[in-house]
């Protein structure tokens, strides 16, 4: 028996793993995939982005106790991340997008997070292959990217290192027995029993709760990214627009990646997505306008991936109403930035039971929420 059993091995279910078997405990981490952080997963698939400017109020605590992990993890875990910080750079294009710079630098100023306005030659220093039209720019030079398939496995072993039990290959069930979720049960018919039982199961988490008789407004979608061929290195920050679906950066080899919460397809059968052409040529034109060197490069792989999204934006963390079971999902697209703080969090919560930093993401905030607004939120569809 393990005090805890992890099902996903995303990034978030690794890094709890992680942090758990860290923390003492004797875990059990599973996937139904054949390694961690495999296709159609949103860690598989994540932009990697580590930005800390612009988030949700209820995330800054967390997303600065990440932004210092960041810098080491690499050596905590012993394995190589491809971690860099060439900062984060959000612009505006027309004078009418300013004052949303304006806003992002205020809030985010009296956050404590250090963010700098940028204009004129400051601007173009920063980002020297940025188009004219750039005019102002909220820039957090501390923010990066690191590659998140190699965080999510890098956890992983990590954790089994320190003891932990990993089991890939099989898709498990929640084994419930007098009202408790008191294990899984494996694919192959194999019961393992645990103290706790946590889903960290992303876009598989909405079925896995139906079935236990838990709703929450949740959903999950498809979302794509591009890659360029190889370049010659001339873009440091992460640049995102006000007035644009984009999230362009150049990789520590030199390809371009483009991103921007741009929809892919639902797949005609169970959870997977598959890239859209019209959006894929939209998404690269949109990343050319602001990067005028992208209009002579070509186009090297398309690719999508499932995240699940909250109605809130914000992820459900905590126990659910059935005693030993507890969820970790609904990252709503920017959970990679706050993983190794999420994992160091919901050890602590399982292990002292009590972790304040979790207390905006409780699982069961949306009680009473009229149903006609989770219906809505989960037929959605979200135009690009
Ligand atoms: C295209 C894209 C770009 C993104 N870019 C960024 C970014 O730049 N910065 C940022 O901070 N965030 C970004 N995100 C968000 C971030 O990647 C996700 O929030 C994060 O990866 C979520 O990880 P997860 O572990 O919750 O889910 P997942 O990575 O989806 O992992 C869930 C795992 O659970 C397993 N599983 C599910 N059900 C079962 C079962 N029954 N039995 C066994 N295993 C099961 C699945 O196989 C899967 O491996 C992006 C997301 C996407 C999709």
């Amino acid at each position: 028996m393990s005090d805890v059993i992890v099902i996903g091995s995303g990034v978030i279910g690794t890094s709890i793993a992680y942090h758990l078997a860290r923390d003492g405990a004797n875990v059990t981490l599973l996937d139904q995939a054949f390694d961690a952080a495999t296709k159609p997963a949103a860690t598989w698939a994540s932009a990697g982005g580590l930005r800390s400017q612009g988030r949700h109020a209820e995330d800054q605590p967390i997303t600065k106790l990440a932004a210092a992990r960041w810098k080491t993890l690499s050596e905590e875990l012993d394995a190589d991340l491809e971690v860099s910080f060439g900062g984060h750079l959000h612009i505006a294009e027309t004078e009418s997008e300013v004052p949303v710079i304006e806003q992002r630098f205020a809030s985010d100023t009296a956050a404590g997070l250090p963010i700098e306005k940028v204009e004129g030659n400051r601007l173009r220093a920063i980002a020297p292959a940025l188009t004219e039209n750039a005019i102002v720019g909220a820039y957090t030079a501390g923010d990066g990217q690191a590659h998140p398939g190699r965080t999510a496995r890098a956890f992983a072993r990590a954790a089994a290192r320190l003891g932990t039990k990993t089991i890939f290959g099989q898709a498990a069930t929640v084994k419930m027995d007098g009202g408790k979720a008191s294990g899984v049960v494996l694919a192959d018919g194999t019961i393992l029993s645990s103290g706790q039982l946590i889903l960290a199961t992303g876009a598989w988490s909405i079925d896995l709760l139906s079935k236990l008789g838990i709703a929450l407004p949740l959903r999950w979608r498809g979302l794509q990214m591009l890659l360029s061929d190889m370049a010659e290195k001339m873009l440091a920050p992460t640049v995102t627009a006000v007035g644009r679906n984009l999230s362009l950066k150049q990789t520590p080899s030199g390809e371009f990646m483009i991103g921007g919460r741009w929809i892919a397809a639902p797949a005609p059968t169970g959870i997977g997505s598959n890239c859209v052409d019209a959006h894929v040529a939209r998404q690269w034109s949109g990343a050319a306008a602001i990067l005028p060197a992208l209009r002579s490069r070509k186009l090297a792989q398309a690719w999508s991936g499932v995240e699940a999204q909250s109605i809130d934006s914000l992820p459900f963390i905590g126990r659910t109403r059935i005693g030993g079971l507890y969820l970790a999902a609904g990252f709503s697209n920017h959970g990679f930035q706050i993983s190794p703080q999420i994992g160091a969090c919901v050890a602590s919560d399982i292990l002292t039971g009590q972790e304040p930093l979790l207390a905006p993401f409780a699982p069961h905030r949306h009680d009473g929420i009229d149903p006609a607004k989770v219906s809505a939120f989960i037929a959605e569809s979200i135009a690009c």
